[in-house]
C-alpha cells in the first residue's frame, strides 16, 4: 500500500495530500483577515439591506463543502460527467422541493444567480430583437429588465412602465398601455426596490390581451412568497425566476422556475445555453434553505420580516419621514430623505458610520442620479434573523432618526454605533459572538 515515504511529492512538502488541510489563517493570511472583518461586521452591525440575509450555518457548510470539487454539465441521471451519483441525489432533491415550495410544474436550480435565472428564460422565451417590457430602474426594477447596461437591454427591444405618481403603486393602465402598443412577447414583473404586492392575475390579463408571456421575477420576495405572505405568481406566470440569497434565507445563487411546456426548453438554455457546470456546493445548499423554508417556523419566520417592516415604517413616518407608496407589504420601505433635505448617499455613509448598514436608491420620478438618490431602502430580513421584533424596530428607527437629523454628527454616530453594538450583542447571529475569529499577529 503506498504511504507518503514512497511519494516523492508528499515527501518533499509539496502541496499535496495533508498539507491541503492547512487552515486558512496559515495558508493565506490576507483573505483570512477580510474574512474575519467582514464576520466581525456581520456580527457587530445592524445589516439592513434589504437584499442581504443571514444564511443558517447548516446553509454555509454545505456552501463548504466537498461538493465544490464536483463537475457535474448536464442534469441528474444526463450527466457528461462520471461520479455523479451523490450530487444527483442532491440536485433531485433540490428540485422536488423547488416545485413542493412554490407550487410550479418545473424547477431549474442550476443558475449561478437572479441575473442568469433571468437570462435562461430570455434566450428561452425570446429571439433576439424581439420586445420586453420591464419595470423602470428608478420605479424599482432590476437591471436585468432591460436596462440598456445590462445584455437584456442590449439584445431586446425594451419598452418600461413605472409606478403612478400619486400613488407610487405600479401602474397597470401604463403596462397595458405599452403593451397594446409595443405587443411585446415577455412582460416581466418584479423589482428590487418595490414595497409593496403585485396582482399577478392583472398582468396575466395584460399579457393574454396582447399574447404575450409573464415573466415574474421574485428574486426580493421569495421566502415571503414560500411562506405564503406575499401573493405566488407561479398561476399566473409562465416563468418565475428568482434569487436563492435574500429573503429565501439560502445560499447566493439563482433558481428558475415554469410551466411543463417550456421546462425542455428551458433547460437546454441554462446548459449549455448560458451556464457550464453547474455549483454543486451551491445546489446543495439550495436543497438545504428550500427544507428549512417549508417549515412552520420559517413561516413565522417570514410573517415577522413584514410585521417588522411595517413597524419600522410606521416608526419612521411617525418621526417626521416620507415612505414611498405611503408604507411597505413586504420585506422593505423606501425612504423619501431629499424631503428631509439629504441625499441618499449621505444618509448611506452616515448611517454606516453609526453602525446601520443600508443602501442608497432612488424613489420614482427621483431627480438625484443613482450615485446620488434621494431615497434609503432599508430591509429587515437580516435583523429578523437575528430574532429581533417590534421593539427593536422603533430603536433601529430612533437610531436612523438621530443620525439623519444631526447630518452625520461625529459624537451621535459614535454613541449610536455603540448603542448598536450592545444591541447585536443581545441578539447574536450564529455563534459568532463565542467564537470569533482571532486577530493573527
Ligand atoms: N431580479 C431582481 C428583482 C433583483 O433584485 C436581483 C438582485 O438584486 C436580481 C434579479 C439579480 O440577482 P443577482 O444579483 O443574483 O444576479
Amino acid at each position: 500500500m503506498a504511504n507518503h515515504d514512497s511519494n516523492p511529492a508528499a515527501a518533499g512538502g509539496a502541496l499535496v495530500g495533508a498539507a491541503l488541510s492547512r487552515p486558512l489563517s496559515q495558508v493565506d493570511p490576507e483573505i483570512y483577515e477580510t474574512v474575519r472583518l467582514e464576520t466581525d461586521k456581520q456580527a457587530t452591525k445592524l445589516v439592513m439591506i434589504a437584499s442581504e440575509n443571514y444564511a443558517s450555518e447548516a446553509v454555509l457548510s454545505t456552501c463548504a463543502s466537498v461538493m465544490s470539487n464536483k463537475y457535474a454539465e448536464g442534469y441528474p441521471g444526463k450527466r457528461y460527467y462520471g461520479g455523479c451519483e451523490f450530487v444527483d441525489m442532491a440536485e433531485t432533491l433540490a428540485i422536488d422541493r423547488a416545485k413542493q415550495l412554490f407550487n410550479v410544474e418545473h424547477a431549474n436550480v442550476q443558475p449561478h444567480s437572479g441575473t442568469q435565472a433571468n437570462m435562461g428564460v430570455y434566450f428561452a422565451a425570446l429571439q433576439p430583437g424581439d420586445t420586453i417590457i420591464g419595470m423602470e430602474l428608478p420605479h424599482g426594477g432590476h437591471l436585468s429588465h432591460g436596462h440598456k447596461m445590462s445584455f437584456s437591454g442590449q439584445l431586446f427591444n425594451v419598452v418600461t412602465y413605472g409606478v403612478n405618481k400619486d400613488t407610487e403603486l405600479l401602474d397597470y393602465d401604463e403596462m397595458a398601455a405599452q403593451a397594446k402598443e409595443h405587443k411585446p412577447q415577455i412582460i416581466v414583473v418584479g423589482a428590487s426596490a418595490y414595497p409593496r404586492t403585485i396582482d399577478f392575475a392583472r398582468v396575466r390579463s395584460i399579457a393574454d390581451e396582447v399574447g404575450a408571456k409573464v415573466l415574474a421575477d421574485i428574486a426580493h420576495w421569495a421566502g415571503l412568497v414560500a411562506a405564503g405572505v406575499y401573493p405566488n405568481p407561479a398561476p399566473h406566470a409562465d416563468f418565475v425566476s428568482t434569487t436563492t440569497h435574500k429573503t429565501l434565507r439560502g445560499p447566493r445563487g439563482g433558481l428558475v422556475m415554469c410551466k411543463e411546456e417550456y421546462a425542455k426548453e428551458l433547460d437546454r438554455k441554462v446548459f449549455p445555453g448560458i451556464q457550464g457546470g453547474p455549483f454543486m456546493h451551491l445546489i446543495a445548499a439550495k436543497a438545504v434553505c428550500f427544507l428549512e423554508a417549508l417549515s412552520d417556523g420559517f413561516k413565522l419566520y417570514a410573517e415577522q420580516i413584514v410585521t417588522n417592516a411595517k413597524a419600522l415604517g410606521n416608526a419612521m413616518a411617525e418621526r417626521g419621514y416620507r415612505l414611498v407608496s405611503d408604507g411597505t407589504d413586504t420585506h422593505l420601505i423606501l425612504v423619501d430623505v431629499g424631503q428631509a433635505g439629504m441625499t441618499g448617499k449621505e444618509g448611506e455613509a452616515w448611517l454606516d458610520t453609526a453602525g446601520v448598514v443600508i443602501n442608497k436608491n432612488t424613489i420614482p420620478f427621483d431627480t438625484n442620479s443613482p450615485f446620488v438618490t434621494s431615497g434609503l431602502r432599508i430591509g429587515t430580513p437580516a435583523v429578523t434573523s437575528r430574532g429581533m421584533g417590534e421593539e427593536q424596530m422603533v430603536q433601529i428607527a430612533d437610531w436612523i432618526h438621530r443620525v439623519l437629523e444631526s447630518k452625520g454628527d461625529e459624537e451621535i454616530s459614535k454613541q449610536v454605533r455603540s448603542e448598536v453594538d450592545e444591541l447585536c450583542h443581545a441578539y447574536p447571529i450564529y455563534d459568532w459572538r463565542l467564537r470569533e475569529m482571532p486577530k493573527l499577529d
